[in-house]
């Protein structure tokens, strides 16, 4: 048993690697930090305090990081603060926290286990923001739940992860999943839209028209209502740059976001009376795959509107596919029932390439448990 102790904490020595190792997301801790073409290179950009950034290679003290859609550079690491540093305790408790609220809500058959999650980067108050990669094969799928939490759609994301845990064989190319973008909104006691800010993070995206158009269209559209506001700057809520990271690193060739209650799967890609000829034949793929998910899963097949720093939107602008799949209602007692209905449909939707250029470097992230 003494000996089985000192084993235990070499281990803890040998894999409790020091914070400049652990850094693979960092937090801006400055107002404004340039970022170069290389250390101590010219100036290309900047980014600013409470961003949040997975740093993809380190030199000394500083981090390559992507700050814009395919656009690397280097921050020093000095105005930074790492993010991952004790992570396996943090998703224990975070785990345990979730499954006391899937007790309640009687979603028996979900558990959050640690081992299953890798959180890089947190939410407003600090939650981690988890996600899973399974499978290899590039291209991958993005799947997203509880974007809005007072809609109760993380269920879907765990019980798919679950269900591709039991039959692997089941998948053939690779898919991403973040069960629980917005985690600050699910605990809340009356669980919310919007995050602990008060943004919708579906109106906070970085679209081209942000600038200009959110805030504008915000007060003429929706009357200034709460449960639509946009935040004070685009890509200011750490949801969503966790969001923007994921699109980024795993460049997925679709993107299937869960909400509910509006009963429909909607499609958004690009005008194409504005692409190319690649594009139409990208569009076409993505179509044929709406009218088989929809098939399959019996939710009607409609073109919605998308919204300045909506997820579509955002898709468009950056040519991936991004499917809205709204459940019939938020009743979360109907979440298994809603699940079955939906399953198979998510397998087609995983195995099916729309886009076979999006190839990525994929490599299943460390998981939580490291002692
Ligand atoms: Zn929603």
């Amino acid at each position: 048993m003494k000996w089985m102790r000192i084993f235990f904490l070499l281990q803890i020595i040998v894999f409790f690697p020091t914070s400049g190792l652990w850094a693979e997301s960092i937090l801006v801790n400055t107002n404004i930090l340039n970022v170069r073409h290389q250390p101590e290179g010219q100036k290309i950009g900047r980014v600013y305090r409470g961003e949040q950034f997975m740093v993809l290679e380190e030199q000394k003290g500083w981090g390559k990081i992507q700050f814009q859609y395919n656009q690397h550079g280097w921050v020093s690491l000095q105005y930074t603060t790492p993010l991952s540093q004790h992570s396996t305790i943090y998703l224990q408790s975070f785990c345990q926290k979730l499954n006391e609220e899937f007790d309640q809500l009687k979603w028996k058959s979900i558990r959050c286990r640690n081992e299953d999650w890798q959180a890089n980067m947190r939410s407003v108050k600090g939650h981690p923001l988890i996600y899973t990669v399974v499978g290899k094969q590039s291209p991958a799928t993005l799947l997203l739940c509880s974007v809005h939490s007072d809609e109760n759609t993380p269920y879907q994301c765990f019980r798919l992860l679950q269900l591709l845990q039991q039959q692997p064989e089941l998948l053939n190319h690779s898919v991403v999943i973040a069960p629980l973008v917005n985690p600050d909104g699910f605990f809340k006691r009356y669980k919310t839209r919007t995050n602990a800010r008060k943004v919708d993070l579906n109106r906070n995206l970085p679209t081209k028209d942000w600038r200009s158009n959110a805030l504008r269209s915000w007060n003429t559209h929706y009357s200034s209502n709460a449960r639509r506001y946009p935040g004070n700057s685009a890509n200011s809520e750490p949801e969503n740059q966790f969001v923007v990271e994921l699109i980024h690193r795993f460049n997925p060739d679709k993107v299937i976001s869960i909400h509910a209650p509006m009963n429909f799967l909607d499609l958004d890609y690009l005008d194409p009376s504005k692409s190319d000829q690649t594009q139409r034949a990208v569009l076409k793929k993505a179509q044929a795959l709406a009218v088989r998910v929809s098939k399959e899963s019996s939710y009607k097949f409609l073109n919605y509107q998308t919204f300045v720093g909506s997820l579509g939107r955002y898709g468009k602008e950056w040519k991936i596919p991004i499917y809205t799949l709204e459940l019939p209602s938020a009743d979360y007692t109907k979440s298994e029932s809603y699940f079955q209905t939906l399953k198979q449909s998510m397998f087609s939707a995983f195995n099916f390439i729309i886009d076979h250029r999006r190839t990525a470097h994929i490599t299943p992230p460390k998981k939580g448990a490291v002692n």
